[in-house]
Parts: C-alpha cells; sequence; structure tokens
C-alpha cells in the first residue's frame, strides 16, 4: 500500500512536551503547495501505556476539543507514566467549517475509516490514524456530542463486542470515565466508524456523547475533563484519585430505542433529556409547516426507559431521528 502523504511536525516518539501538526499537503487555489495543518501535542515520559485522544471527529462537537486543550496546555512532562497523543481537532477541516463534515470533500470522518493514502482529505487522515497512530496506542478516548442537529444527557459509551475480553476492558474504561450515564451504545451505523477500526486492532476504546447543539456548556465541559482525567489515571498514565460519582447505566437493546420522523415540519418535543417515559408515550409531536387546522403528528416510544437523545432544531424532516429511549439497568 501507497504511503500516507501526512508527516508530523514533531517526534511522536520523545520524552517531553512537543507541540506541532500532522501536516497533510492540499493543493488548491488558494495555496498551490499548501498543507492541511491538524494541531498535535505528544507528551511522553517513559514507558508506559499511550493514550490517543481525539476531539472533533465531527467538527461541531466541542466538549472533546476544550477538554483536550486544556489537557495539552497544561501537563507537564513529569505528570505523564508512557505517552499522551492529543489531537483535539480530529476532522480539522470540518472544525474550522464549524461544521459536522469536512467542507473539502463532505467527508464524515467517523464514516471514512480505514481511509486511503491515496484518497480525499478526509480519507487520508482517516488512513493516517489507522496505519499510523492507532497502533501506537494501548486506549484510545474519542469526544462526541450531538453536534448542531442531536442533543444528549451526558454518557460514556462502550459497545457489545464479539472479543468479550476487549469488551471487559472497554466497559472498565467507561465506567472509569464516569459520565452521569453509562450506556452499552447499539450502533445503527457502524461500516466505517472509528470506533470500529479501533476496536478491529483490539484496542480499548472510550467512547462519548455529552451534550450538542452545536455547543457545549460549562457542565457538559466538565465532565469531559473529569472522565478524561479519570481514563488516563485507571490507565497508569496520570497520577492521583479518580473522582467517581453516581452513574446511571442504560441499555441499548435493539433498534425500538430509536424513533424516527417520517414527516416534515414543526418539532415539538413532549419530554425532555432524562425524562423517564412509557412504551406508547407520544414523545414528540410534528405541525404541518404550511397550514393551519391540522392534527399534529404524533411520535411514540416503542418501549419505555429514559429520553436519552432528541432531534435539537425546531425544524424536524422525514429520516431525522426524533427521539432515542435508554432502557435503565438495575
Ligand atoms: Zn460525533
Amino acid at each position: 500500500m501507497k504511503a500516507n502523504p501526512i508527516s508530523p511536525t514533531i517526534p511522536l516518539d520523545q520524552d517531553g512536551v512537543h507541540h506541532g501538526f500532522l501536516k497533510l499537503p492540499y493543493s488548491r487555489d488558494d495555496s498551490a503547495w499548501g498543507s492541511v495543518m491538524i494541531p498535535i501535542t505528544v507528551i511522553q515520559n517513559g514507558a508506559g501505556k499511550t493514550a490517543l485522544l481525539t476531539g472533533a471527529n465531527h467538527g461541531d462537537e466541542y466538549e472533546g476539543p476544550v477538554a483536550l486543550q486544556e489537557l495539552a496546555a497544561t501537563t507537564r512532562a513529569e505528570d505523564v507514566t508512557g505517552r499522551l497523543i492529543i489531537v483535539p481537532y480530529f476532522n480539522y477541516p470540518a472544525f474550522r467549517a464549524s461544521a459536522r463534515t469536512s467542507p473539502i470533500d463532505r467527508g464524515n470522518l467517523n464514516r471514512a475509516f480505514p481511509g486511503r493514502p491515496d484518497g480525499t482529505v478526509t480519507e487520508k487522515i482517516a488512513d493516517y490514524f489507522q496505519r499510523k497512530l492507532l497502533p501506537m496506542a494501548d486506549v484510545a478516548v474519542d469526544f462526541h456530542s450531538g453536534g448542531k442537529t442531536l442533543d444528549f444527557v451526558p454518557f460514556a459509551a462502550a459497545h457489545i463486542l464479539e472479543d468479550k475480553g476487549l469488551q471487559e476492558a472497554c466497559y472498565a474504561a467507561m465506567q472509569a470515565f464516569n459520565a452521569p450515564y453509562s450506556v452499552q451504545l447499539l450502533e445503527i451505523d457502524s461500516e466505517g466508524m472509528y470506533d470500529t477500526a479501533v476496536e478491529d486492532m483490539g484496542t480499548v476504546l472510550v467512547t462519548t456523547e455529552l451534550g450538542g447543539g452545536g455547543m457545549s456548556t460549562a457542565r457538559s465541559n466538565a465532565i469531559a475533563k473529569k472522565g478524561l482525567r479519570n481514563v488516563l489515571i485507571h490507565f497508569g498514565i496520570l497520577q492521583g484519585e479518580m473522582q467517581i460519582d453516581p452513574s446511571v447505566t442504560l441499555d441499548m437493546p435493539d433498534g425500538d430505542c430509536f424513533v424516527f420522523s417520517e414527516h416534515d415540519g414543526l418539532f415539538e418535543i413532549m419530554v425532555d433529556l432524562g425524562d423517564h417515559v412509557e412504551k406508547d408515550d407520544v414523545v414528540a409531536r410534528v405541525w404541518s409547516p404550511d397550514r393551519t387546522g391540522q392534527a399534529p403528528l404524533e411520535y411514540r416510544a416503542r418501549r419505555g426507559g429514559v429520553l436519552i437523545s432528541r432531534h435539537f432544531p425546531g425544524m424536524i424532516k422525514s429520516g431525522d431521528c426524533a427521539a432515542v429511549i435508554g432502557v435503565v439497568e438495575d
């Protein structure tokens, strides 16, 4: 296979704190010999585990970038045992556009794995992580939120995996992250996901959904920072005491957790995030966008549980995810 064109401007395997870029050549109208410059910090101190830490896999999700910028700016080499590889803006072009996908190629980085060394900009980023950075990692933390179109109760997640040993390790890392909710996540579209690439390599993954709406809050950023620190202590990379608070465990057993709209219109959510719902409760209504006097269309929960995600904007389209129900475990 071809070599990936990305080159780091800093060493990835030397002790100390190094701030630099992953430099991805990108020739274009406004810069003939230009590059996409993806910021990266590597902090290494002797032997130990390596954590690969990423935010803005989707460019409009902000808790990860905030927590990782702070970690990169404040961590000293002597604080670390092993290595931190910190990339706050994983899909950097998308992040700079405040968008989920890249403005260069419309690439959704979390559907682009394993990527291609000779593909689009997004595919080249995926390939570099797939073949260069992921093989260096013992644990990957990839921060997500709902972006501009979804909002979530704050949770860390682990996937149901065929490799039960890896599933256990991922579950323990999720518990160390200790978000207010912990979810065994059922993916609706796992092909091409970074998560799948990490897990297929046998590497522990912690992923999150910490909020949404295309912004972060003081509370959601605090959850990201605490969880990140806890996970790094769990793996022996940082020292100190983990901060452990109560966390509600949720399960997503099947597709009945999801409620999708089949209409365009004015979106009315009927329950708020974290609220309990019974099976057949109306969780959302959609009003006609262009006439009065019509009854709203009702969308009902197909199982009981807690509202863990909702469509964020005030208008909804056919095919949009309107609501997600999680099942509370005892
Ligand atoms: Zn995301």
